[in-house]
């Protein structure tokens, strides 16, 4: 019988499987052997315009991710699903990771 991890291998490349990182506890893909996430592992900003630049960043993919709901080009959901889908990312997105 299939398991939901299953279901995830078929939508990640090679190895890796959606689990929760131990640094950051956040739902990511990760390779069988990795424990934590790219952004946690990743080195953090050595000067103040990497961490600004850092910033801007993320909120960039945030105004993105917004855009794609907010511009219909996730096709097959309801403006009630796609609000929903806005709050959410606008609830995860208030702190920088
Ligand atoms: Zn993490």
């Amino acid at each position: 019988m299939p398991k939901v991890v299953d279901a995830a291998r078929v939508t990640t490349r090679d190895n890796t499987v959606w689990r929760t990182c131990t640094s950051c506890s956040e739902l990511k893909p990760l390779l069988d052997d990795i424990e934590r996430c790219a952004e946690c592992t990743a080195p953090k900003p050595s000067t103040a315009a990497e961490a600004g630049w850092q910033v801007a960043k993320h909120y960039a993919e945030l105004v993105g991710r917004i855009s794609a709901w907010t511009d219909e080009k996730i096709p097959g959901f309801s403006d009630t699903e796609r609000l929903a889908q806005i709050r959410r990312l606008l609830e995860d997105g208030k702190a920088v990771k």
